[in-house]
């Protein structure tokens, strides 16, 4: 078999690759939300795996992987990479979990991070209110997560909340960075206690923290919240599209704190990820399969941070249905360090009238079911899918 074109689009909110063969077996990839300007990226790959196996992937990924960097640059080699093993698994007539070792759960666990409205106020009750209502959305969520401080609109809708001068971009991102007042602080821990009242000890809790917390700070706050047993505090000093891993900073709070510190969704390839797992820099790691150059990547990094006792919870927000095989298929195949991926929806509603294969519902009681089908399981329904590509893309399907 042999690759003879790649194609992008963007439907709805989701980029999609497609990779096609002469042998009419095709297969799909999927990029974080928004991101139009990947078209150029996918596309310039396609003179190095033209005439290339797609079954052959990892073949086909030392030809392409140079092309990717930390988020969003790790996005476009990523969906390729998804694609590759969507073909192979079809070629196959099996799905893509048995490619990867098989599976070694018949469920996966997932953690809310995209059913939710967005916050415009951040007082303790406002908090436990957005609570109560991820408590009650019918997935049955048992993880949810948060967004706190920097990681939100409390750096600059709460007033006095930090020192910090104030960064924004029309570009995504989280620039603003400095120290907390003591006012915020005492704001912050307030607001987690209001959290675990609604939780209890039924649902845990994750936060969302930054990037921009000083390393001072960051342990003070981990050190407030040890008696509420809080999952995780995400991405403290990098992270989201902070382009390096911040290692040596992370070591230092995950050493002064029993509070499990975790980061890794902008990260590209396991190489960025040696230190923060070989010197136990953090305590979970959370690669994204759409930016850390695919899923067979982020289960060698699950498996390295495995073998020196870290946990694994990958990030997954935004990236809609083709995303959400793609983790449903590498993380029923993750050692016994899987926490739960991040659960993504398909924007807008009309993808799931557009797509077949999935569970329904999708999420019960916390899990979803992995599905059988060969690849990743699921196929477009190209009549319906049609009327919503971009009148260039009108052919992505063809
Ligand atoms: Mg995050």
């Amino acid at each position: 078999m042999k690759i003879t074109d790649i194609r992008f689009t963007v439907i709805g909110e989701s980029p999609v690759v497609r990779v096609l063969t002469d042998e009419g077996i095709d297969g799909f990839g999927a990029a974080e939300r928004a991101k139009p300007y990947l078209r150029t990226h996918v596309l310039e790959l396609l003179p190095a795996l033209l005439g290339e196996d797609p079954t052959n992937v990892e073949r086909c990924m030392t030809r392409i992987r140079h092309r990717g960097g930390f988020k969003p640059w790790g996005s476009a080699v990523s969906a390729v990479e998804i694609a590759l093993w969507d073909i192979a698994g079809k070629a196959a007539g099996i799905p893509v979990y048995k490619l990867l070792g098989g599976k070694v759960r018949d469920r996966v666990r997932v953690y809310n991070g995209a059913v939710r409205k967005e916050m415009t106020s951040f007082t303790p009750e406002d908090y436990a209110r957005d609570t109560r209502a991820q408590m009650a959305s019918p997935e049955g969520f048992t993880i949810i997560k948060q967004g706190i401080a920097f990681h939100s609109q409390m750096k600059s809708s709460v007033p006095d909340f930090t020192l910090a001068d104030q960064r924004t971009s029309p570009l995504p991102g989280y620039l603003t960075r400095g120290p907390l007042t003591e006012k915020g602080m005492k704001l912050l821990v307030e607001c987690v206690a209001a959290m675990k009242d609604v939780l209890g000890d039924d649902v845990g809790l994750a936060l969302d923290c930054g990037p921009g917390w000083t390393v001072p700070d960051a342990i003070r706050f981990a050190r407030s919240v040890e008696e509420y047993n809080i999952l995780w505090l995400e991405d403290l000093v990098a992270g989201d599209y902070t382009p390096s891993p911040a290692a040596h900073l992370f070591r230092e709070i995950t050493r002064a704190t029993s509070t499990p510190i975790h980061t890794g969704e902008q990260i590209y390839l396991r190489q960025n990820f040696r230190e923060l797992i070989e010197t136990r820099a953090v305590s979970v790691v959370g690669p994204d399969p759409c930016d850390v150059g695919g899923i067979a990547e982020l289960k060698w990094i699950a498996e390295y941070a495995d073998l020196h006792g870290i946990l694994m919870a990958p990030h997954g927000t935004g990236n809609g249905i083709v995303g959400l095989a793609a983790l449903v298929h590498v993380c029923a195949t993750l050692p016994d360090n899987y926490v739960a991926f991040e659960y993504t929806t398909g924007r807008p509603e009309w993808w799931y009238d557009i797509v077949s294969g999935l569970p329904d519902p999708i999420v019960r009681d916390g899990f979803i079911d992995v599905w059988d089908g060969p690849g990743l399981g699921i196929a477009f329904d190209v009549e319906r899918s049609r009327q919503y590509l971009p009148e260039q893309d009108r052919y992505f399907f063809d």
